[in-house]
C-alpha cells in the first residue's frame, strides 16, 4: 500500500525524495560534538522517514504542504555544519535538504547585492562574487561547508565581521516557506521602517518558523591588499582596551582577534610564539585612510604597554585560519585523533566591555572544572561588546562515559556565562544543546512572545520540533 512517503514521491520531480538509509544516515545529525561521539560509538540517530532534496520555491513548498496535510514534522538541513544539533534528525521527520538549491541567481554590480538559493555554500558564493571584484565579506570557518540559509537560521558571524559586519548586517532580502507552504517574500531595502523587521524573524530561528529558500545579500568590493599588525599585551584583559578603542573610535580593520597565552599558544606556536596573548588586526592596505589608522591603533595599543609582533602572525593566521575544520573532523570523527573519550568542543559567548572582565574568567573557571585544556579568543568586536570564544579538550574514560560529564559541562558553562551577564551563543545558534537554557536566557516573558510566534506562524509544530523551544 503506498504510504505518506510515496505520494510526497508522487508531487515532486523524480529523485527528489530518498528512503535509502545510507542517504539518511548521512544527513541525521549535524556536526554537534555530542551527536559526532554518538555516532563514533554507533549508536543509531532518531529514525528519520526520508530525505527530500527540493530545486525551487516551488518544491519546497509543495513538500511543506504535503507535511501540513499529513502532520509530517519537517528537519531544514543546508550543509550539517551547524555545532548546536540544529539539524538533527528527529524520529517519524523527513530532513529538508537544501543542497541542491545552490544557485547565485543575480549580482546587481550598482547596488552591491547579490541574490542566492538558501543552499549555496559560503566558497562557491565567494568564486562567484570575486569574478564580479566582490565579496561578501562573510568567513565563517566553516565558509566551504556552511551554506546562506543554515548562516540564516543560525545566526552566522564570519571571521571578518568587524569590516562586513555579521548575517544580520548582511540580509537585505528574503524568501522564505512557511508551515503549510505558503511563501513570503520580503523584498531588499537597504533599511525600512515599515512596521517590525520581518526578515528578522528568521535570523537565528533555525528552521523553526520557516524554510528560508533565497536571500538577497549585502556584498563588498573585495580588498585591495591585505595587511596585519600584530601586538603582545600585557595580558589578556589588558588587551580587551585597545580592541574595544578600535571598536569604539571609527577605525576599520577588518579583523581584530585577541588570544589569551594558552589559545596563542596553539595558534602561534609553530611561529615560534614565546608566550602571552596575541592581539591581531587585519586592514584592507589599499585603502587611503589605512596608513593613519594603522598607526592610530599603534598608538593606542602603546600606550596600553603592548609589545608589536611581527607582522607574519597575522598573515600565518589567514593562511591557516580554517585548519580546524580538519582538525575538528579528526578528533571527532572516526579517526579520533586524541583517542576514546576525548571530546573538543567550542562555546562562544558575548557581553558588554563592562562585562567582559568578569565573563572571561568565570565561564574560564566553569570549563576547567571539568574540561583538561580551555583556550579563549575575543573573536568578533562591536561598539558596545564583544565575543569570547572558547576551546576546551574534555576527557573521560571512554566516548559512552564522556556524554554525561559533557553536558554537565555545558549546563555549567551557561549558568556561569549568565551570572556574568553574558549571551550563551554568539554566533553558533540553541540547537538541541541549549534549547533547555533559552529561557533562562530570554526570560520566562521572551519565551512566552516566542512560543506565541512559533503557534501563530506553525500551529501544528512541524518545522524542526525542539531545536528552539525545548
Ligand atoms: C569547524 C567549524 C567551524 C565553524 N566556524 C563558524 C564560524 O566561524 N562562524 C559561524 O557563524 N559558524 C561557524 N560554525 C558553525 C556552522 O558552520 C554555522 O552554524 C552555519 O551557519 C551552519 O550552516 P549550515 O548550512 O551547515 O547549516 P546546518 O548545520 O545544516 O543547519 C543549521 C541550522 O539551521 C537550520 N537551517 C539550515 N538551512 C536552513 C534553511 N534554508 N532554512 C531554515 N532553516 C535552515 C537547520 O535546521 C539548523 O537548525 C562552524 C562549524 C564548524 C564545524
Amino acid at each position: 500500500v503506498p504510504g505518506p512517503i510515496d505520494a510526497l514521491a508522487g508531487r515532486l520531480p523524480d529523485g527528489a525524495v530518498s528512503t535509502d538509509p545510507a542517504v539518511i544516515a548521512a544527513r541525521a545529525h549535524d556536526r554537534w560534538a555530542l551527536a559526532l561521539l554518538r555516532a563514533v560509538r554507533g549508536d543509531p540517530p532518531p529514525a528519520a522517514l526520508a530525505v527530500v532534496t527540493p530545486r525551487s520555491v516551488e518544491e519546497v513548498a509543495e513538500t511543506l504542504r504535503w507535511a501540513g496535510e499529513t502532520r509530517t514534522a519537517v528537519v531544514p538541513r543546508g550543509a550539517g555544519s551547524g555545532v548546536s544539533g540544529g539539524a538533527q534528525a528527529s524520529a517519524g521527520a523527513i530532513l529538508l535538504d537544501l543542497s541542491a538549491m545552490d544557485r547565485v541567481l543575480e549580482i546587481d554590480e550598482t547596488s552591491l547585492a547579490v541574490s542566492v538559493q538558501a543552499g549555496a555554500r559560503g566558497n562557491r558564493l565567494e568564486e562567484a562574487l570575486g569574478t564580479a571584484g566582490l565579496t561578501l565579506g562573510h568567513y565563517p570557518q566553516s565558509l566551504a561547508i556552511s551554506t546562506v540559509g543554515g548562516w540564516i537560521a543560525a545566526f552566522s558571524a564570519g571571521q571578518s565581521s568587524a569590516g562586513y559586519g555579521a548575517i544580520e548586517d548582511l540580509v537585505l532580502g528574503m524568501t522564505a516557506v512557511l508551515a503549510g507552504g505558503e511563501v513570503i517574500r520580503l523584498a531588499p531595502r537597504p533599511r525600512s521602517a515599515a512596521g517590525p523587521d520581518l526578515r528578522r524573524w528568521f535570523i537565528g530561528s533555525e528552521g523553526t518558523l520557516g524554510v528560508v529558500v533565497e536571500a538577497v545579500l549585502s556584498a563588498s568590493p573585495l580588498p585591495g591588499r591585505w595587511a596585519w599588525d600584530a601586538y603582545r599585551p600585557a595580558g589578556f584583559e589588558e588587551g580587551f582596551a585597545t580592541a574595544r578603542a578600535a571598536a569604539q573610535r571609527r577605525v576599520h580593520p577588518l579583523v581584530v582577534r585577541l588570544y589569551d597565552e594558552p589559545d596563542a599558544a596553539l595558534s602561534f606556536g609553530s611561529l615560534g610564539h614565546r608566550g602571552g596573548p596575541v592581539l591581531l588586526f587585519g586592514w584592507d592596505a589599499a585603502q587611503p585612510w589605512a596608513v593613519a589608522q594603522r598607526d592610530a591603533v599603534r598608538s593606542w595599543a602603546r600606550a596600553g604597554g603592548t609589545e608589536d609582533l611581527d607582522a607574519a602572525y597575522g598573515a600565518h593566521w589567514w593562511e591557516h585560519r580554517n585548519d580546524a575544520v580538519r582538525t575538528y573532523e579528526r578528533v571527532m570523527g572516526e579517526e579520533r585523533l586524541f583517542g576514546p573519550g576525548v571530546v573538543v568542543d567550542t562555546m562562544e559567548v558575548a557581553a558588554l566591555w563592562r562585562d567582559l572582565p568578569a565573563l572571561y574568567p568565570g565561564v574560564r573557571q566553569a570549563l576547567l572544572a571539568r574540561a583538561e585544556a580551555v583556550g579563549c579568543h575575543l573573536s568578533h568586536t562591536y561598539r558596545a561588546g564583544a565575543s569570547l570564544y572558547y576551546t576546551f579538550l574534555y576527557r573521560a574514560a571512554d566516548d559512552r562515559a564522556a556524554e554525561e560529564g559533557y553536558l554537565a559541562l555545558w549546563r555549567e558553562a551557561v549558568a556561569a556565562c549568565h551570572a556574568a551577564g553574558g549571551t550563551m551563543t554568539h554566533h553558533h545558534g540553541v540547537g538541541l544543546l541549549k534549547a533547555s537554557s533559552l529561557e533562562a536566557e530570554l526570560g520566562a516573558g521572551g519565551i512566552s512572545v516566542l512560543r506565541r510566534v512559533k503557534d501563530a506562524l506553525d500551529p501544528d509544530g512541524l518545522l524542526n520540533p525542539g531545536k528552539l523551544l525545548s
